[in-house]
């Protein structure tokens, strides 16, 4: 595809958004950002500096610093984080809560889609986030919503954690993903929502292949139209 366009992918946690987003973007040979991965690297970095969520000003103070890069790749992008590969890092569980409480604060987000914003530019990018269609961009060329029943979710971060050699009980992964699910829907600032003009698309009974191809088939389709 030769145009540049944005392409939003917004929903709840394992919906379907980043494996769906990853596909898409080497078919389309596009870049694929993971907004989720920078607020998880924003939470580590307070974690390393011992700031605390409370205390604004020296929050401020590392936003100003922090460095967040990713690197691209089609095997897997890399994150850094002020120079440091923390790709596995931020996808353990204490990092996965302490994004989604991090991700409340004004501060954050304001510096979070400064960089997004900046990264997604020049089109010929796929966005998967939680707000990318209502606020970081809101007039992206294409926008999606993606959902799944929440035991479809948990099935499927417990069988990515199975294949990672990890038994977690499914109950605790449901418990996780229903109290993020509430914290980033009931939050002040760009809470989780569907933008009005994003197509909705109930992952719950799709493979991957389906998801990418009917994203896929949406956008020829908008382009011919
Ligand atoms: O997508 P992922 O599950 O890695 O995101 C981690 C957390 O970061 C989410 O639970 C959410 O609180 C926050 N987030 C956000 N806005 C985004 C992406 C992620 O608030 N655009």
């Amino acid at each position: 595809m030769n145009e540049k366009f944005v392409i939003a992918i917004d929903g709840p946690a394992a919906s379907g958004k980043s494996t769906t987003a990853k596909q898409l973007a080497i078919k389309l040979k596009y870049i694929y950002i993971d907004t989720g991965a920078m607020y998880r690297a924003s939470g580590l970095c307070t974690l390393l500096q011992n700031i605390s969520l409370d205390d604004k000003i020296a929050l401020k103070e590392m936003l100003d610093k922090i460095s967040i890069r990713i690197e691209y790749a089609e095997e897997g992008n890399r994150i850094y984080l002020n120079t440091e590969d923390v790709s596995e890092r931020i996808r353990e569980a204490d990092i996965t809560k302490l994004s989604s409480q991090i991700a409340v604060i004004e501060i954050v987000r304001n510096k979070m889609v400064e960089l997004q914003r900046k990264m997604g530019e020049d089109g010929g990018v796929i966005m998967d986030g939680r707000d990318i269609g209502t606020v970081v961009f809101p007039n992206a060329d294409f926008k999606f919503f993606m959902i799944a029943d929440v035991r479809t979710r948990a099935l499927r971060r417990w069988n990515e954690a199975k294949d990672n050699g990890e038994v977690i009980p499914l109950e605790d992964i449901k418990e996780e993903l229903i109290w993020r699910d509430k914290n980033d829907t009931t939050r002040e600032i760009s809470p989780l929502k569907q933008a009005d003009d994003a197509i909705p698309i109930d992952t719950s009974k799709m493979t991957i292949e389906e998801q990418v191809e009917m994203i896929y088939s949406i956008i020829k389709r908008g382009l011919n139209a």
